[in-house]
This record gives C-alpha cells, sequence and structure tokens, in this order.
C-alpha cells in the first residue's frame, strides 16, 4: 500500500502547496540560525579561551618577575637580603604570593604564607641559584578561577540571547523574503487553476524589475505570460482563419455535389462535378500541407536535405520557371542582377525548400506587378550572407499591413482579387529561418517592393 498522498483532478497537490512553501522557509531560517549561532558561539568561545591564556600569561610573567628579583636579592646579600625582600613584600604587595625558598638538600629555608603552599591550587615557577640553592614563587589560582567563572556564567547569557535573537531574526527575515514567492506562487495557481492568462502577478508598490531577484523573477514570469498570450491569441486566430478559409472550398465542393445529384442522371454532368469536386479538394490539400510545411519548419521538425546550393542555379531555376507566367501577364523578369561574387554564392541548405523561397518571392512579384512593370532579382554578398533580392514594380504594401505580411493566412486587402491562400511569405520565412536565415522587406506603396532573404555562406565560400 502507498502512502503517496493523492493528487486531485488537475493532477496537483493542493494541501500539500502550503506546506512545501512553509517547509521551505523554514528550512532558511533553520539555516539562517544555525550559521548566526554557530558563528557567534565560536567568537564567545574564542574570547573565552584567549583571556584565559592571557590572564595565566600575566600570572607567569609576574612569577618570573618575582624570581628575578629574588636571585638578585640573593646575590647582593644572601638568604638574609633574599629573607628580607620577601618579608617587606608580603607586609605591602596587594596580590601575596607564596614564596619558599630550599637549601641545597631539601630543607625550606625562607617561608612565606607556609600552611597554604598547595601546589594544586597554586601557578608556581621556581629558579635554581647558582650555588644550588632552590627559588619557588607560588600564586593562587583561585582569583583568576573565580573571575573566569564570572565571565562563563556572562558568556552563558550571552550565548542564549544570541540563540533566542537568531532563532527569532531568521523566523522575520525568511518571513519577509518567503512573502514575494507565496505572492508568485499563488498567482501562479490562480492562473492555473482559471485558465486565464490574461492575469498578471502583481510587483510590490514602489519597486522596480530589476530591484531584486524575486522583483526579476516577478518580471520576467509576467513576461512569459505576454508570450504565452500572443501565442495563444496567434494560435486562436490562425485556427479560426484556418477554419474560415477551408469553409469556402468545402462548400464549393459540397455545392457541387448537391448540384450534381439533384437534377437528372447526367453522365456529362456528373463528370464536370467531380472536375469542381477534384479542384476544391486540391485547393483544400496544398492549404493544408503548406500549412504542416509551416509548422514542421517553425518548430525545427522539418527534414532539410542539406546540400552545398549555388544559389544562381536556383535562382535560374525559379526565374525559368515564372518567364512564361511574366511574359503572359507583360511583366519584363530580369534574373541575373547582382554582383558576380554574389551569384558565386554557396550555401548550405535544401535546395528543393531553398527553390520554393525563390519561386513564392518570384511568383508574389509578378502577381502584385501590372503589365508593363518589372520585377528583378539579384544576388548580393552581405558579409557571412548571401542575400536574394526580388524588386518589383508593383503596388506594393501599405505601411499598416506589412508588419502582418508574415502572419499565416493574412491577405493584404488590394490582393483578395489574386489567387492564393496568404501562406506562401510565412513559408518563406518559416523555410529561411529554419535554415538560418533572415528575411525583409521593404515597400513604397505605388512604387514596388523589395523581398529580400538572407542566408549564411558556407565557409569555403567565405573568401
Ligand atoms: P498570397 O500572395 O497568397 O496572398 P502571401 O503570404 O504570399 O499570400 O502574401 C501575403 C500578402 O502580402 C499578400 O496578400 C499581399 O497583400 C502582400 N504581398 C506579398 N508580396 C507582395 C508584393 N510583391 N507586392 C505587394 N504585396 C505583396
Amino acid at each position: 500500500m502507498s502512502s503517496d498522498p493523492e493528487p486531485d483532478k488537475k493532477g496537483s497537490y493542493p494541501f500539500l502547496q502550503p506546506l512545501v512553501t512553509r517547509a521551505f522557509g523554514l528550512r532558511i531560517a533553520l539555516w539562517y540560525a544555525t550559521l548566526f549561532i554557530v558563528g557567534s558561539v565560536a567568537i564567545v568561545v574564542l574570547t573565552y579561551v584567549l583571556t584565559a591564556t592571557s590572564l595565566a600569561q600575566r600570572d607567569r610573567q609576574l612569577i618570573n618577575q618575582k624570581l628575578g628579583d629574588y636571585a638578585a636579592a640573593y646575590r647582593r646579600g644572601g638568604l638574609d637580603q633574599l629573607a628580607e625582600t620577601v618579608g617587606a613584600e608580603q607586609r605591602t604587595a596587594p596580590e601575596r604570593l607564596f614564596v619558599r625558598v630550599v637549601d641545597r638538600g631539601s630543607e625550606a629555608i625562607v617561608w612565606s604564607n607556609a600552611e597554604g603552599w598547595n601546589p594544586a591550587q597554586l601557578e608556581t615557577g621556581s629558579l635554581r641559584l647558582a650555588d644550588g640553592t632552590l627559588v619557588q614563587v607560588g600564586k593562587s589560582t583561585e582569583a583568576r578561577e573565580d573571575l573566569l567563572a564570572r565571565f562563563r556564567a556572562v558568556l552563558g547569557i550571552v550565548t542564549l540571547s544570541i540563540v533566542a535573537i537568531a532563532l527569532t531574526g531568521g523566523f522575520l527575515v525568511t518571513r519577509s523574503a518567503v512573502v514575494p514567492i507565496r505572492r508568485l506562487t499563488q498567482a501562479v495557481r490562480r492562473i492555473i487553476r482559471t485558465g486565464r492568462t490574461d492575469a498578471r502577478v502583481p510587483l510590490p508598490p514602489g519597486s522596480r524589475s530589476g530591484d531584486d531577484a524575486i522583483d526579476e523573477l516577478t518580471t520576467l514570469f509576467n513576461a512569459m505570460l505576454d508570450k504565452i498570450e500572443g501565442l495563444v491569441t496567434a494560435m486562436r486566430a490562425s485556427l479560426d482563419n484556418v477554419s474560415h478559409d477551408l469553409r469556402t472550398p468545402l462548400t464549393h465542393l459540397r455545392g457541387a455535389a448537391e448540384m450534381a445529384l439533384a437534377g437528372p442522371p447526367d453522365v456529362d454532368r456528373y463528370r464536370e462535378a467531380l472536375a469542381d469536386c477534384v479542384e476544391e479538394a486540391d485547393r483544400v490539400l496544398v492549404m493544408l500541407n503548406t500549412l504542416m510545411d509551416i509548422s514542421e519548419a517553425e518548430s525545427g521538425a522539418m527534414q532539410l536535405q542539406r546540400e552545398p546550393v549555388v544559389l544562381s542555379e536556383v535562382v535560374d531555376r525559379a526565374v525559368d520557371l515564372y518567364r512564361d507566367v511574366a511574359d503572359a501577364k507583360g511583366v519584363t523578369l530580369k534574373g541575373d542582377a547582382g554582383s558576380p561574387e554574389g551569384r558565386n554564392s554557396v550555401v548550405s541548405g535544401d535546395r528543393t525548400r531553398v527553390e520554393q523561397v525563390a519561386a513564392n518571392l518570384i511568383d508574389n512579384a509578378i502577381k502584385y506587378t501590372p503589365g508593363g512593370g518589372t520585377v528583378e532579382v539579384a544576388i548580393e554578398r552581405d558579409g557571412p550572407n548571401a542575400t536574394i533580392t526580388v524588386r518589383d514594380t508593383g503596388a506594393g504594401i501599405p505601411a499598416s499591413e506589412l508588419p502582418r505580411i508574415w502572419d499565416r493566412l493574412f491577405r493584404g486587402d488590394a490582393s483578395r482579387s489574386e489567387r492564393g491562400l496568404g501562406l506562401g511569405l510565412s513559408l518563406v520565412k518559416a523555410i529561411v529561418e529554419a535554415h538560418g536565415g533572415t528575411v525583409g522587406v521593404t515597400s513604397d506603396p505605388g512604387k514596388g517592393s523589395v523581398f529580400s532573404v538572407s542566408l549564411p555562406l558556407i565557409p569555403q565560400s567565405l573568401n
């Protein structure tokens, strides 16, 4: 039997969410408090050790100094002088020392505080004089131990206060750090629950993006929602357009079949109706295939049979293909413009797809240029890229339509009378970008348009 919590219908674990955020906050608080406490306790212990060592050192210095004094007194006036110095000090010094002078044998000859001489409670030092006499000085550690005991008690209280401050501080600091995360989580949960991509996470008043990491995350999250919303809207619009554009040929198809069935049986009429049906079905198929090609190219799923492609060969083929169409319309089609090195450019690409790009641009240029006009195709070098430009002297594109011409199923107002699906330029853009290239357009309404396609050259052809 599994003890794992059950997800709700949407696959999330709603009751776990606050726990997770809380556990996260608690973990940060504990980390913060632990680091603070360990740091502070280390400082306290260090202070204690340093104080204890320096007190012991001071005692030792004092003892050594006294030993020197007594040795000097002994040298000056022998045992009497030493006994006198010790006696005088015992009367005047604020801190009484224990002094013992032992003869060459083991007999003590000078004593001060003989009854208190207990090496366990004394810090002692000894010096053997030139004639073998041993001078010993002891200093009681009682006062020092007393001071250190009081110091330990104070440090204990300080440590407890540090623990209390660290825990409270850690809790407060983490709470204020976790609040924006919690706000972000709540907003995300709300968006998932309602499916409303137009909701945004509010930034705290007065804060600007980039002020801190959470504000930046919030801004990025909102920007991501903008992008998702844009994509969803574009997909909806695309779907609407597809449905709308599919309806016309399907209605024609149905109408043709219905008409044929309505009348008396007649083979010729049936043939004609079936031919109409095939034509409309072809139109639907072309549209669906092109839409799928665009999707594949955009998603990177398009299989590109890459090979070195000489651009002039591709352009010449496309120009040859459209020569008759241009002649029939009275449009002059020039296909060999551009610089010699431009025409020698070699790119790594799928020959058929690159040809499709050139053909679509030339097809559009002829389609939207009235008789008597000119369409000129050129290839130029542009740094590490080669650029194919298709220049026409047609009607041009209004500035309001210019940003939308690369959208799927978009058709300019003036172009409704021409054949077309509004998919040609979307396919061009998708194929060029799948090759790592870029597309561009400039247009002067009334004078003509220039479409350009840049593709990266293969390194060998760069020089
Ligand atoms: P279609 O040509 O089938 O309408 P495209 O995707 O090829 O679809 O082009 C989209 C729109 O861009 C056209 O409807 C037209 O308004 C505009 N357009 C494209 N090429 C040209 C051109 N050379 N001159 C003027 N308008 C153009």
